[in-house]
């Protein structure tokens, strides 16, 4: 393949030997489990997100879970979810003994509607979880309108979105609680596994870093049922160093995705909305076609991959059958996974991989 839909290998070959040092000082005081330097990435990642408070966790679906158990999510709640989201976004609710309600999207952003949140509000709704999905910020003014209205919380999924803007303020800094993944592809990423959850909350993040640890505050004394959700020191350090990186990963998926949405003109592609309150940081360049198997061979007979998110709605995964969900419950996330393509986007791509990309769509 001459164009892969993402290259994480140009990263690590352009700053090897700052990850490697980074590394080895973990070694060196073998704090590998939580520790020093997830916990110096954390606070690095607060004054990022512009939050007091951040802890790490061992996956961006732990972090969720997690957010969910300390807003006092459990067996018998319900808490709204988009059906247009990676998986993880439910399970996060599933995982906390709840059930996830699924709430179509929007036809032009491709984000939660916010006209299709009421309806789904019963006596059990605890709260809602937005997803800044594919790096574009969903109308969280308007979801936080609807959730005051019913003494709901918001939880932002920004697993997609580090760094996005939503009228000015970061993603993360918005709900009660910021969910994030680090995992390897993500616009900032461990070199494993990783996650963490921002807030200016003390409680939320306080009871968030006893769950994660076992269920206590001082070894050995277990003050409730835990988890072990920390986050590694290698990912912490690794992500300390990607961090200084992330402003101008974020500018470059900036000009590569402004560049897709000014110059592909083809209009046989339905690109995403994205509203003039929002700076979106584009994670996954999302286009509609009308038979994406078809485009993806298309580009891959001329070597570049495309892939697509996600072929299935949430409400229509097996996992979730006993639900009771039907085709037809969410048309635009359904119109959305049949007509999904994802083309390449990541920050080394050099401006002739995008021309290629534009080119290819435009005499698709
Ligand atoms: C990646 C992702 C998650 C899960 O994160 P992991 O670190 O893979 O567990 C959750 N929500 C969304 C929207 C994601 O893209």
């Amino acid at each position: 393949m001459l164009l892969p839909r993402i290259d994480l290998k140009r990263d690590f070959d352009r700053h090897r030997d700052e990850y490697l040092s980074a590394i080895e000082k973990v070694c060196v005081e073998t704090a590998y489990s939580g520790g020093r330097f997830a916990d110096e990435f954390a606070k690095e990642f607060a004054g990022y997100c512009n939050v007091k408070y951040c802890t790490g966790v061992n996956n961006g679906t732990t972090a969720l879970q997690a957010a969910m158990i300390a807003l006092g999510v459990g067996a018998g709640d319900e808490v709204i979810v988009p059906a247009n989201t990676y998986i993880a976004t439910a399970w996060g609710v599933t995982h906390a003994g709840a059930t996830p309600v699924f709430a179509d999207c929007t036809a032009d952003t491709w984000e939660i509607d916010p006209d299709r949140i009421e309806e789904k509000i019963t006596d059990r709704t605890k709260g809602i979880i937005g997803v800044h999905l594919y790096g574009q910020p969903f109308d969280f003014k308007r979801v936080k309108e609807i959730a005051d209205r019913h003494s709901l919380f918001v939880v932002e999924d920004c697993a997609q979105a580090h760094g996005a803007l939503f009228e000015g303020k970061r993603v993360g800094s918005l709900g009660d609680i910021g969910c994030f993944s680090f995992y390897p592809g993500k616009n900032l990423y461990a070199f494993g596994e990783g996650g963490a959850c921002t807030s200016d909350n003390e409680e939320y993040i306080d009871t968030i870093n006893v769950l994660k640890n076992q269920g206590c505050r001082v070894r050995y004394y277990h003050e409730r049922v835990g988890y072990n959700m920390r986050l590694e020191g290698i990912q912490g350090a690794v992500l300390s160093v990607s961090l200084k990186y992330l402003d101008g990963w974020t500018k470059r998926r900036q000009e590569i995705g402004e560049r897709y949405c000014r110059e592909i003109t083809n209009d046989k592609f339905i690109l995403q909305a994205h509203p003039a309150n929002t700076t979106p940081v584009y994670h996954l360049f999302e286009v509609q076609v009308p038979d994406p198997e078809d485009f993806l061979r298309y580009m891959g007979e001329h070597d570049v991959e495309c892939n697509r998110h996600y072929p299935v709605p949430c409400h229509l995964q097996k996992a979730y059958s006993d639900l009771g969900y039907r085709q037809g419950d969410c048309p635009n996330a359904e119109k959305l996974a049949d007509h999904c393509a994802t083309l390449p986007l990541f920050p080394e791509m050099s401006d002739d991989e995008v021309s290629l990309v534009i080119d290819l769509c435009n005499r698709y």
